[in-house]
């Protein structure tokens, strides 16, 4: 059982959609015309497998044919009136559309002393959101696993003197129910990308959700996750590149950016960029930033920290205040030409 859905341009008639229709019956599958879609849309679902896109992209008035996996997700664009836009802290932040939202923080909250120090840096420099975790998913059980409800006390502090919403990692289901107290998005992290019931449990959650592509899923694994999210009701899901697995070995991950293409395309959720994670070097961060400005992708999440020498996690990725505001400045100058606003 498999879901492929025809996208028809604007203006297409019925008699266009019949044909459609009477391809998908002919092989053996169903099709539906999708009712809210912004261009007209049929819904193939059943052995889609067999079926050839190319049979159904040489159809009068065919715009593109999305083979996106085996479920329905409600993710592609087309079928809804447009791309989605996350409202986060009650409107204070919007993410999607065409702004470009900056989050920035350290990698964990390490005391609420060093991260006040760094979220008023990154306040400063005009940075949109707060991130630090406070449960950390590390590779190692003997480094720093964070500092758990104390970290999210520490972030609220931050929050309320900065004013910045804050995003923070639930790692399993019950730190989701201390993380929900606390965060403005929820993020869920690479390694727990295809964490089917973590995903169930936060789809259910009325806060936003960023969710990170896994280290090696690909994109129509991460579109499925993301489905997950929206299957359970909760439909403000941001979905965030950090890097996937290869070859390269001179940096810690291969950041992605023909994915953010495919999946803007795929998909109508905000996608953002962590040219951190998926760089693993602080030189190549602020270059990669950049490039994920000129896609466009509707963000970047970046790892900032005042001491990176002495701090916690991630240190060799984190930029300095200073360089954060750099950055800052080049994503302002580049606006006008890509078109977003910061
Ligand atoms: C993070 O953003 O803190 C993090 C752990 O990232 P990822 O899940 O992408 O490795
Ligand atoms: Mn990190």
């Amino acid at each position: 059982m498999g879901i492929m859905f025809v996208v028809l341009r604007p203006g297409s008639g019925k008699a266009d959609l019949r044909r459609v229709l009477r391809r998908a019956v002919g092989a053996g599958c169903r099709g539906r015309v999708l009712a809210d879609a912004e261009n007209p849309t049929v819904a193939v679902s059943g052995e889609t497998s067999k079926l050839e896109p190319s049979g159904f992209q040489v159809l009068p008035g065919v715009r593109e044919v999305l083979a996106v996996g085996r479920l329905a997700p409600q993710a592609p664009a087309g079928r809804r009136p447009a791309p989605a836009v996350v409202e986060v802290a009650g409107g204070k932040v919007r993410i999607g559309g065409d702004r470009f939202t900056v989050i920035a923080g350290p990698c964990v909250v390490e005391s609420e002393k060093s991260l006040l120090r760094i979220a008023r840096g990154v306040k400063k420099a005009g940075a949109h959101l707060l991130r630090g975790g406070a449960f950390k998913p590390r590779t190692s059980p003997y480094c720093f696993q964070g500092l758990g409800e104390a970290g999210l006390k520490a972030l609220a502090a931050a929050r309320a003197e900065t004013g910045l919403p804050i995003v923070t990692e639930a790692l399993d289901q019950r730190s989701l129910e201390l993380v929900y107290e606390y965060a403005d998005v929820i993020q869920i992290g690479a390694r727990n990308m295809q964490n089917y019931a973590l995903l169930k449990e936060a789809g259910r959650l009325a806060k936003p959700i960023m969710l990170k592509r896994g280290i090696s899923a690909t994109i129509d694994e991460w579109l499925m996750s993301a489905e997950y999210l929206l299957a359970e009701g909760n439909s403000r899901v941001i979905l965030c590149e950090r890097g996937i697995r290869t070859f390269s070995g001179h940096t810690r991950n291969t950041l992605d950016l023909n994915a953010v293409c495919v999946a803007r395309g795929l998909s109508r959720l905000p996608v953002i960029v962590d040219p951190s994670h998926g760089t693993g070097v602080a030189s190549a961060v602020v270059p990669m930033a950049r490039a994920a400005a000129a896609l466009p992708s509707h963000g970047i999440m970046v790892e900032v920290h005042d001491r990176p020498g002495e701090a916690l996690c991630d240190g060799h990725q984190a930029l300095r205040p200073a360089e954060f505001a750099d950055l800052m400045r080049d994503l302002a100058a580049m606006s006008r030409v890509c078109g977003y606003r910061l």
